[in-house]
């Protein structure tokens, strides 16, 4: 049996969770002013997420283009993903929400556009 301390990240109460873990199974969570710190807490110990936001070249432009992925990634595949957007080169037009990157990595998420590109004149 092993103990982990976590803080929350579900809202700015930011509660502080104290999680047991037995044969890498969650098997408590306390601390949790809610249901969504026990959620929380399962899944950063057992396969950790992260939303990513960051910028993708523009063909033609000096200004990137803001993007971020549709959904959580694996936290271990963050760099790969990172690396990956930061290879492609987008052609305007661009509307918010096109898909930059499909399927980043192979983890099943694409990258989305936040902001919107014209296209040259
Ligand atoms: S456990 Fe609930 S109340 Fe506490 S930080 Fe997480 S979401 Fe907020």
């Amino acid at each position: 049996m092993s103990e982990q301390t976590l803080t929350c990240i579900g809202c700015p109460m930011g509660c502080r969770l104290r999680v047991t873990l037995e044969d890498g199974q969650v098997t408590a969570v306390d601390g949790a002013a809610c249901g969504r710190g026990a959620v929380y807490a399962r899944q950063e110990c057992v396969c950790p997420t992260r939303h990513i936001s960051t910028l993708a070249r523009v063909r033609g432009r000096r200004e990137p283009l803001s993007v971020k992925t549709a959904q959580p990634i694996p936290k271990a595949m963050i760099f790969a993903c990172v690396e990956e957007i930061h290879r492609t080169c987008v052609t305007p037009p661009v509307k918010i929400g096109d898909v930059i990157v499909e399927n980043v990595c192979g983890t099943g998420v694409d990258v989305v556009a936040t902001m919107e590109i014209e296209a040259a004149e």
